[in-house]
């Protein structure tokens, strides 16, 4: 255990690594019942663009690992800047040994069969897909922004991903609430129909939460205690299609990875997005990040008191205010 701590401490510090977390748009074409997040800024400005091309231009050379990740708002309503920056990603690596790895983290609407291939070429390889049950409770949770289903097409979308050959990874977060748990058993039978025996499919059980904004207070949420309960009843009975992360490490603990929003400020947090403990500075259009260093230490609380629940979630420890319901 000590060691692979200190393992992963290694990595968590090392200037070597880079992952950024980019909000190409913070808009969104859903409207989630229980989402937190307020789209009051729209896609991401043209010098913060700059300013990540010319800040991976800065580090590009000492770095042996860079991950990309999109985040969002759904990244795929500004897809032109996703490519344009893959593709600026790519160039300066050139004939480098530096590992690329990116990921999406997207509703799935828009994710057709071009587009994925195309995502795929550029060098996103994982994703994350959420689910809220069978499309009668998911569609009730998870609305178009103009109204309207959206399981059938996220549904449609996953299956022609699962036609490619390619090699890449889709995490299924399939959310745990009241609404969902009597037909949580149905979802994952499908699942199993659908994508069983096929590695590339993980599923990744996880309760909604009250992260505040317009919502809150209205949400849908079970505490942790019954969510574990639910979890392990589930993994019980679909052992073939569970796939839980036990320990998992958030990004916004390790002190190489930073959150870089539309608006070029830099979090740490993809969640605590109005809490002023997360915003840690402003990335500067030369590629600079200007930091408040004594915000961006508050969230390595994880790695210095070595504590695994810590490093599971820093902004619970940080905003006590925003602990689990
Ligand atoms: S710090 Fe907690 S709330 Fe924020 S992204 Fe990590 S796990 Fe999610």
């Amino acid at each position: 255990m000590n060691d692979d701590f200190e393992q992963l401490c290694a990595a968590a510090y090392s200037p070597k690594i880079l992952n950024i977390i980019l909000f190409p748009t913070e808009q969104c074409n859903f409207r989630c019942k229980y989402c937190y997040e307020d789209f009051r800024i729209g896609r991401m400005e043209s010098d913060v663009v700059g300013g990540i091309k010319k800040l991976l231009l800065n580090r590009i050379s000492e770095l042996s690992h860079l991950n990309i990740s999109w985040f969002g708002g759904e990244p795929l309503l500004a897809q032109d800047i996703v490519f344009e920056i893959l593709e600026y990603a790519k160039e300066i690596i050139g004939n480098r040994s530096i590992h690329f790895t990116s990921d999406m983290t997207t509703n799935g609407y828009l994710l057709s069969s071009d587009i994925f291939k195309r995502l795929i070429m550029a060098g996103v390889n994982n994703y994350q897909i959420s689910l809220d049950g069978i499309s009668e409770t998911h569609d009730t949770l998870r609305t178009l922004h103009n109204g309207g289903g959206t399981f059938k097409q996220i549904w449609t979308n996953l299956i022609k991903m699962k036609t490619c050959h390619y090699e890449f990874s889709v995490i299924l977060r399939i959310h745990i609430s009241h609404l969902t748990i009597p037909v949580l058993s149905d979802l994952l039978s499908m699942v199993k129909a659908e994508f069983g025996g096929d590695h590339r499919f993980k599923i990744f059980l996880k309760e909604i939460h009250d992260w505040g904004g317009l919502n809150s207070g209205n949400i849908d949420t079970i505490n942790e205690v019954q969510a574990t309960i639910i979890k392990d009843q589930i993994i019980d009975n679909h052992k073939n299609v569970s796939n839980l992360q036990k320990h998992h490490i958030c990004y916004a603990s390790k002190a190489n990875s930073y959150v870089i929003r539309a608006n070029g400020r830099i979090n740490k947090c993809t969640v605590a997005l109005n809490q002023s403990t997360n915003d840690i500075g402003e990335l500067l259009s030369n590629g600079q990040m200007k930091l408040d260093s004594e915000k961006a230490k508050k969230w390595l609380i994880g790695f210095e008191r070595k504590d695994i629940s810590i490093l599971g979630c820093p902004q619970k420890e940080i905003n006590s205010k925003y602990i689990v319901k």
